[in-house]
């Protein structure tokens, strides 16, 4: 059982006000796993002083030493691959050769990705008579969830410490331990004192004081929908700037042209990815109504080739849940699939065969005939339960993709690429894959409508955490921006 019992915070493992903890179980077989510091509003004060003591020094340090700093955390990422994607593997279940690739291999290279990009950012530039400044927003909050925890943790980390800003991190408490090995690693590069800040707790308690808090400028916030809505009220009492990364209810849609084999395996491989805990998750499959049965044929077939099991073992490709709340909520919503009338293809509400005692696993189910206002074509359900719908022709499916509160991503299989980008323009949602391309890193990541709000990744997601100033210098005698345009 491992203890964790300090927070990170001014630069030194610090004790928290009170000696509340919280327990992590491991979804393999819901074990305890470990105990971390429940932190409340008083250690949220601490933690924010630490970040805006820092700030102005950290806001001053060239954008050089800052790239020196973000790339020894890469190196220091790098150095402990095995041993992080292995703990993220326990506390929440990705089968751990995904977890080395996807789970530790993205944050490492998202921060080697801000630490080069500081080389070329411009943070100023002459636009008329106006010197045009990017200044770090100021202290910023991340709070993120469990899915993909130390990549989500490095979307906003990273680039904020790149901007210039100072953080105070809360982590997921169902998955905190890969944050308290980043706060390790961040010591150990060097980066000074209050800079870079850990706390632990639940989001009602030490989430909503960090939010609330009058010296924070940003908050950053990854995770469900309602605690979205809930800290853009509580963040606007002091009009802080919110970035907001939420759901998603995406639509793999095949079109009649599409290589079927390739496509309707590769949406159903995409709803799966990490047990289906994925906010870009194609959940729904859209598929023509005269090419159903062969679809359902081909999602039930590549549904039972998945072996779920241990993360620990070589041979499983689906892991457990993350949580016994996430495995009880999506058994209710396959339960609710059967009871509404679609047809099921593969899995079920029962648990599978041959999975460790105590886990939290579910079956890889794939729903067929799904109407695209039932509740499982419609609620976010992170889990790997795929909805098959049909659609009459082309309007029809992008008609139906966008009849979602969500915009988040999704994408389009076809013979050709400019057939399947000709759809994907008319999807209202922040990413679309056009024939299984891949995700990349330097391209702006966010959501239309409630999957959020802001653009995490890339340029953009460094310009998330930036403000604008304007110098308004003195014109010279020719051509200054308001001569020219009174003049015009
Ligand atoms: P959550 O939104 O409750 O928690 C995410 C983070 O926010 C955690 O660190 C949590 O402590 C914190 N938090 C929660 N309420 C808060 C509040 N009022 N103020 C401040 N911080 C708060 O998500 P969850 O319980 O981990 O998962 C629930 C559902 O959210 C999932 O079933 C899934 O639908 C969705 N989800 C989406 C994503 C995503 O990447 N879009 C990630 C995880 C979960």
């Amino acid at each position: 059982m491992i203890t964790k019992d300090k927070f990170y915070i001014a630069g030194a493992w610090t004790p928290p006000a009170g000696s509340a903890s919280i327990e992590v179980h491991s979804p393999t077989d819901g074990a305890l796993l470990a105990r971390i510091p429940q932190g409340f509003a008083v250690d949220a004060q601490v933690a924010v002083a630490a970040a805006h003591k820092a700030f102005d020094a950290w806001a001053a340090t060239p954008p050089m030493r800052r790239a020196e700093l973000l790339k020894k955390i890469q190196e220091g990422l790098k150095a402990r691959t095995d041993d992080i994607a292995r703990t993220i593997s326990l506390e929440m279940g990705m089968p751990y050769k995904l977890s080395q690739r996807i789970q530790v291999g993205s944050p490492t290279a998202t921060f080697g990705m801000y630490a080069r990009m500081l080389g070329e950012f411009a943070f100023e530039e002459q636009v008329g008579n106006s010197k045009i400044l990017r200044e770090p927003v100021g202290v910023v909050v991340a709070i993120t969830p469990w899915n993909y925890p130390l990549h989500q943790i490095a979307a906003k980390v990273a680039a904020a410490l790149a901007a210039g800003c100072t953080v105070v991190l809360k982590p997921s408490e169902v998955a905190p331990l890969n944050a308290f090995a980043l706060a390790e690693i961040i010591h150990n590069a060097g980066v000074p004192a209050g800079v870079f800040n850990l706390v632990t707790g639940f989001g009602p308690e030490i989430g909503e004081a960090l939010v609330a808090h009058p010296d924070v400028d940003m908050v950053s916030f990854t995770g469900s929908t309602n605690a979205g809505k809930r800290i853009s009220q509580l963040a606007a009492g002091t009009v802080k700037r919110v970035a907001l990364e939420l759901g998603g209810k995406s639509a793999g849609i095949v079109l009649d042209d599409a290589d079927f084999g390739v496509a309707v395996k590769s949406v159903v491989d995409n709803c799966y990815l990490n047990a289906g805990q994925t906010c870009t998750a194609q959940t729904r499959l859209l598929v023509p109504e005269s090419r159903y049965k062969e679809a359902a044929r081909i999602a039930a077939a590549t549904a039972a080739k998945f072996r779920v099991g241990d993360p620990l073992q070589p041979e499983t490709t689906l892991g457990p849940l993350a949580s016994k709340m996430q495995q009880d909520r999506v058994r209710d919503y396959i339960a609710k699939g059967i009871a509404d009338g679609a047809e099921l293809l593969a899995g079920g509400a029962e648990l599978p065969l041959d999975v460790p005692a105590g886990g939290y696993y579910v079956a890889p189910t794939v729903f067929g005939r799904v109407g695209p206002k039932a509740t499982i074509a419609q609620d976010e359900i992170f889990g790997p339960v795929l909805s098959i719908i049909t659609y009459r022709d082309e309007d029809d499916a992008v008609r139906i993709a966008n009849d979602s509160i969500y915009g988040l991503s999704g994408g389009v299989w076809s013979a050709t690429d400019a057939h399947a980008e000709a759809i994907a323009r008319r999807l209202r949602t922040g990413q679309v894959e056009i024939n299984g391309g891949p995700f990349n890193l330097y391209a702006p990541f966010g959501g239309y409508k409630q999957s959020g709000n802001g653009r995490e990744l890339g340029r953009f997601g460094l310009e998330d955490f930036l403000e604008y100033k304007s110098l308004q210098l003195r014109p010279s005698l020719k051509g200054h921006f308001f001569q020219e345009s009174q003049t015009a």
